[in-house]
């Protein structure tokens, strides 16, 4: 590509693309031309190694022949049909698998195109289920999590928790009940990390016997709350929400779209408590980071009350015009024979522990709060004093200078606030996890230094 096209490009991408959570008047044109494994590459030629995962998506690395594959043999036989009253076998395959895969009796699968509005389907269905059950039923509200994030709809946006996105769209939301964070680095005052689950649940467990009578579903990201700062919860705590929800007679939304697919070492983040949702929600690496796909799963009783004749008119009265995409489902397909082919989840773990391994410089570091991970989603968070926790000015942009950084030697990083995010795909090799530390490391040292504290 030459200077001028290069030139045109990001001109057009300043003025013509309506970047997602981006102040437009400062962004930077970031324009990738190819991809392959874990590596990015831009217009310019600049190699990346891709420490996002192409914003927590892909699992098996990008242009894996295997799942190209998959899709050219789609695309020779159907690239379209809608699920309104009609179907695909590809698609038809993919429900049958997810079905069998995850806990218990989610044996039903509603699909959408995106982890909102696969939450949003779930948030629906809960309520209408509760209308079959008692037409007088006074179940509307919900039960969420400050700063948990569900999507960018408004139905997703009433039950997350970041005020910096959401406060401006207040007169628009849904009316909910809102628990607490379950953080384990900002404890609060009198709480040890063992008693961490005990306190949250209290709460918790208060606000429920108030009002219990008038919540259809507590929805909740499943041992992680990702886009809060790669929040992780106390072991317990996802048990003892499905235990609260059953006493108060609750249905349970598990959000496990950033968190599934492998991500916490297991396929499905629920697996490690043990628990049965009434939904789960599944998104990103449904389609190893390829489709857009999203997939609500529910239950026996909840699939049984939509059950009745046409006169009934109980049927759920919601669809997308590219859910169930053929494309996306011989994708997650192949995604998932990926998955017992390559011994992929052991991996996860595995890695998970040499990261750490790698990140040990940072560790007693006196501007590194904590470093948190569960399987291979790692927060990193930088503080402006490591004893009190206390945190850089917001003005001060620490976390966005150190990804500026990493980036420029070669490593794509995102942070959330001060935190900064990796979360690489399942493949990433050591060699590369290294790099990806190094990186990290001596950005923090430079920015530090830059910023007159090093
Ligand atoms: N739920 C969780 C936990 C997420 O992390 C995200 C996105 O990051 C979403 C829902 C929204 O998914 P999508 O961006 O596909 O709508």
């Amino acid at each position: 590509m030459d200077k001028k096209q290069i030139e045109q490009l990001e001109s057009w991408d300043r003025k013509s693309v309506w970047h997602a959570f981006t102040q437009m008047q400062t962004y930077k044109p970031f324009i990738i031309r190819e991809a392959d494994g874990c590596y990015l590459t831009d217009i310019h030629g600049k190699r990346y190694l891709d420490a996002e995962s192409s914003l927590w998506c892909n699992v098996h690395g990008h242009r894996h022949p295997e799942l190209d594959q998959a899709i050219r043999e789609q695309l020779d036989r159907v690239a379209h049909v809608t699920l309104l009253g009609m179907s695909c076998d590809t698609t038809v395959q993919l429900a049958q698998r997810l079905a069998t895969l995850t806990p218990g009796s989610l044996n039903h699968v509603f699909f959408s195109s995106d982890g909102a509005c696969a939450n949003e389907v779930a948030m629906k269905m809960a309520y209408q289920y509760w209308r079959h059950i008692e037409p007088t039923s006074q179940k509307h509200k919900f039960l969420c999590f400050d700063a948990a994030y569900h999507g960018d709809t408004i139905g997703t946006v009433s039950v997350g928790g970041v005020d910096r996105f959401n406060a401006i769209f207040a007169p628009l939301l849904l009316e909910t009940i809102k628990g607490p964070i379950p953080d384990t680095y900002r404890l609060p005052p009198n709480v040890a990390s063992e008693n961490a689950a005990a306190h949250y649940l209290a709460i918790t467990e208060q606000l429920l016997q108030k009002h219990h009578e008038e919540i259809a579903a507590c929805i909740m990201e499943p041992l992680v709350q990702c886009a809060a700062g790669i929040v992780t919860h106390p072991p317990g705590f996802l048990r003892g929400i499905e235990r609260l929800c059953r006493k108060y007679n609750i249905l349970l939304i598990a959000d496990e779209i950033a968190v599934g697919f492998g991500r916490t070492g297991t396929l499905f983040a629920c697996e490690q408590e043990g628990i049965e949702p009434d939904f789960l929600c599944l998104g990103k690496g449904l389609t190893a980071g390829y489709l857009p796909m999203s997939a609500t799963l529910t239950q026996e009783r909840i699939w049984n009350s939509f059950l009745g004749s046409d006169a009934d008119n109980n049927a759920f009265f919601h669809g997308h015009t590219y859910g169930g995409s053929p494309l996306a489902a011989a994708v997650a397909l192949r995604n998932l024979d990926l998955f017992d082919q390559h011994s992929v989840l052991p991996r996860v773990n595995e890695a998970g522990k040499y990261l750490r391994e790698c990140l040990a410089p940072l560790e007693q570091h006196p501007h590194v709060g904590d470093i948190r991970h569960r399987g291979l989603i790692f927060g990193i968070e930088l503080v402006q004093e490591r004893g009190s926790r206390q945190r850089f000015a917001w003005q001060d942009r620490i976390g966005t200078r150190v990804c500026q950084k990493a980036t420029e030697k070669g490593v794509w990083l995102r942070p959330l606030e001060d935190t900064v995010v990796i979360m690489p795909p399942l493949v990433i090799s050591d060699e590369q996890l290294e790099f990806t530390a190094k990186a990290l490391i001596e950005s923090v040292d430079e920015v530090i230094h830059d910023h007159g504290l090093g």
